[in-house]
């Protein structure tokens, strides 16, 4: 006799083991003006002339997108001098890890990324069937050591955001290589490159020269940071031919809306924007690290739009309570527990009022700690 059929439908058991991606919460629930910033996203908004063309697709809204955002891909192999057929856009860069997990991953095999990785990697691995292999990160950097010595014969997939999020830390050019090169070939190295724009440092790159020279290393980029554009959904990856070809198989056949193809190309072209939400990172970035570490809480170096604030390093001090006390004056951060750091928060880099609400608060919590 076999087993008797369950009364309901059920997902598969891979799927129950995913623990579902709780976002940035968008308002701390208090009254008044709220800063948000939790999800990273830029304080600038968009480039003007993005949310022209945004708006300009809304009268053409009963046509299908062009399912190969073919106008978006020479818009990037433009900006950045690569080979449109090389090229492939998501609906967020979610999507195309998601994709990446779909077509590369099968029951059985694994996936490597670091200890406080960002959490997408995990249910990717999932959602395929196969195993996540978490890799220790010494001092919240990545260790290529430790990666290369937990690759089996299983291993499929290493995941390697570059910087990574949460915590602001990057992987210098010969590191990455050095891990490329210490890689078995069939192993796809993914390189997530979602902060690349904001990085200003000589030993970095995002993961376009690697990818250019090889057939097993692919690259993610988004506009929901720097181009300020997240409630769009807008990623998009360059790969090698065969890469490209096998995440084709998987993509929805129109995974890119048209208004987001037109404000995608629209904001790659207004540089001036970039530029202009870059030297606004570039300025408040080391100023607020160094006021919050002023006031006596751990600030750990970071090459994105945000960083960690460590409340370990203030007796009687905690993240959560912190949280409360900050959701309290409107300045909404990360919670960042779920990234195995619940002594820390994470703090997006805001506008010049949402900085200094955020300081502000931070002061007040600290003073109420030593008079208490
Ligand atoms: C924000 C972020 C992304 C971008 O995701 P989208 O789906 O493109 O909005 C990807 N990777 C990391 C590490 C991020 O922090």
């Amino acid at each position: 006799m076999s087993a008797p059929l369950p009364t309901r439908p059920q997902p598969r058991d891979a799927i129950m083991r995913i623990a579902p991606y709780v976002p940035g919460r968008a308002t701390a629930g208090s009254t008044g003006k709220q800063y948000k910033l939790s999800a990273n996203e830029n304080p600038l908004g968009p480039s003007p002339a993005a949310r022209e063309a945004f708006i300009a697709a809304a009268s053409n809204l009963e046509a299908y997108p062009d399912g190969g955002a073919s106008l978006l891909r020479e818009a990037i192999a433009a900006t950045y001098g690569l080979n449109v057929d090389r090229l492939i856009c998501g609906n967020g860069s979610d999507e195309i890890l998601s994709m990446i997990g779909h077509a590369f991953l099968s029951e059985g095999d694994e996936a490597i990324f670091t200890e406080h990785a960002f959490l997408m990697y995990r249910i990717v691995t999932l959602a395929a069937g196969a195993t996540p292999v978490v890799v220790p990160e010494p001092g919240m950097q990545c260790d290529i050591d430790l990666i290369l010595g937990a690759v089996t014969e299983r291993t499929k997939i290493v995941f390697l955001a570059n910087p990574n999020n949460p915590t602001g830390s990057y992987t210098p050019a010969s590191e990455v290589k050095r891990l490329r090169e210490g890689l078995p070939g069939h192993v796809l190295l993914v390189i997530d490159a979602a902060y690349a724009e904001y990085v200003r440092k000589n030993d970095y790159e995002s993961g376009i020269e690697l990818v250019a020279t090889r057939n097993d290393t692919i690259m993610t980029r988004t506009f929901s940071k720097i181009h300020g554009l997240a409630a769009i959904r807008l990623g998009w990856a360059y790969a090698p031919a065969a890469v490209i070809e096998a995440l084709h198989r998987v993509r929805g056949p129109f995974n890119v809306n048209a208004p987001a193809i037109a404000a995608g190309v629209a904001a790659l072209a207004d540089r001036a924007h970039v530029e202009t939400a870059v030297d606004h990172n570039q300025y408040w970035l080391p100023e607020v690290s160094r006021r919050i570490r002023e006031i006596g809480f751990g600030v750990p170096d970071s090459v994105g739009n945000f960083i960690l604030i460590d409340f370990s390093t203030v007796p009687g001090a905690d993240a959560a309570e912190a949280d409360a006390f900050l959701g309290a004056r409107g300045c909404v951060l990360r919670s960042v527990a779920g990234y195995g750091l619940p002594h820390m928060l994470r703090m997006t880099i805001g506008d010049e009022e949402a900085n200094a609400a955020v300081i502000a608060a931070l002061t007040a919590y600290r003073e109420g700690l030593s008079g208490a």
